[in-house]
């Protein structure tokens, strides 16, 4: 075997909360060769196979992640005319930027979200009312017995925060490999989109201080079918959509926006915005996140549920903290 495979791996510097224990056994795959390698490695060795990309929606165990960490850092692209292929382990604001400057439409509300392509896929990253699932017309992807399936943009089964490779990762482990995607071609004023581009990055530096350590909203909105008529009619307009309510709303409401744990905190000025404010460990932003759960089921009835992935847990530490029933 060609590729290294590492052992006892430090997780902390490759997620963006900047924490977790050690991998097992570690390797970052940049072509398919490797990620073969990697596969026929984790079987030969009957390891479990975790896939990370950028990190950067992830809470990684203090006890770290048994098995085989994929790192997958395949970032092949080409643009031509208004089809991209690109390798899901390039940065997605990368190529955002770059079909900007290609005057390419389709990508720009999703500027500034960190991490990859295929980390992006996965949860069908979102911003400003777009998500990558609009603009893609196939993903690649490869079982862990190295099997290729290809997957249309409607067998993705996108919709809010999710597809099928996250709905289906249990029966179907695997890495998002490749992704193709159709652009609009813009207007003829191209600067439209770069300003909207860079207006957005200006908000989000200031919503999301990029030296804060975090990994982005921990609970994902609830379903406006949660609440009642009579709850939903009272709520200011920026707290909810026809489909959705604010959790950062919600969690500011309950009144954790603030509160701290250890080393974890939620921000004052965004209520699901949980970060590492010092030397946090995984249990303190399990913690601060159970009692924001919590708070929130107290004052509305509903039970949030954690957008973050959790990684190396034998089991998911928010399964039970409160009832799951309808709301106010
Ligand atoms: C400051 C900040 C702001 C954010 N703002 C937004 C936002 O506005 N909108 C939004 O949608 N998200 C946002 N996020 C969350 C995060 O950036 C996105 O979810 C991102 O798309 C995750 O990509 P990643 O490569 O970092 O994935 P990771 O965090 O590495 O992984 C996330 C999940 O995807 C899986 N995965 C990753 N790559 C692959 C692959 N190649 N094949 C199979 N599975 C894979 C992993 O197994 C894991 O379950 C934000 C995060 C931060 C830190």
């Amino acid at each position: 075997m060609n590729m290294k495979i590492k052992q006892n791996i430090s997780l902390k510097r490759y997620t963006t909360l900047g924490i977790g224990g050690p991998a097992e056994y570690f390797c970052c795959v940049k072509t398919l060769s490797e990620l073969k390698q990697a596969f026929m490695f984790a079987k030969q060795n009957v390891l479990p196979v975790t896939v990370m990309g950028g990190g950067s929606n992830v809470l990684i165990a203090d006890a770290g992640v048994q098995g085989l960490v994929i790192c997958v850092a395949h970032d092949t692209c080409v643009i031509s005319g208004n089809r991209i292929v690109v390798g899901a382990g390039m940065s997605l604001d990368k190529l955002v930027e770059m079909s900007v400057k290609k005057n390419l439409r389709g990508l720009e509300n999703l500027s500034g979200i960190p991490g990859t392509i295929g980390g992006a896929i996965y949860g069908n990253a979102r911003a400003f009312g777009g998500s990558i699932g609009d603009m893609v017309r196939q993903v690649v992807f490869f079982d862990c017995n190295g099997v290729k399936k290809s997957f249309s943009q409607d067998a993705c089964g996108f919709s809010y925060g999710t597809s099928v490779f996250k709905q289906k990762q249990g029966e179907m482990p695997g890495v998002i490999w490749q992704v193709e995607l159709f652009l609009d071609v813009g207007s003829n004023m191209p600067w439209e989109k770069m300003n909207l581009r860079q207006a957005i990055i200006a908000y989000r530096n200031v919503r999301y201080p990029p030296k804060n350590k975090s990994a982005g909203c921990f609970f994902g909105n609830a379903a406006a079918g949660m609440f009642s008529p009579n709850f939903l009619s009272k709520l200011p307009r920026f707290a909810k959509s026809q489909k959705e309510i604010g959790a950062g709303y919600l969690l500011e409401q309950a009144g954790v926006a603030g509160k701290k744990i250890g080393g974890a905190q939620i921000m004052r000025h965004q209520a699901n915005y949980f970060v590492n404010a010092g030397s946090a460990t995984a249990l303190d932003v399990i913690k601060l996140a159970q009692f924001a759960q919590k708070k929130v089921f107290e004052r509305f009835g509903v039970r949030l549920q954690h957008e973050v992935r959790l990684m190396g847990f034998d089991r998911d530490p928010f399964a039970e903290s409160c009832p799951q029933v309808s709301g106010a």
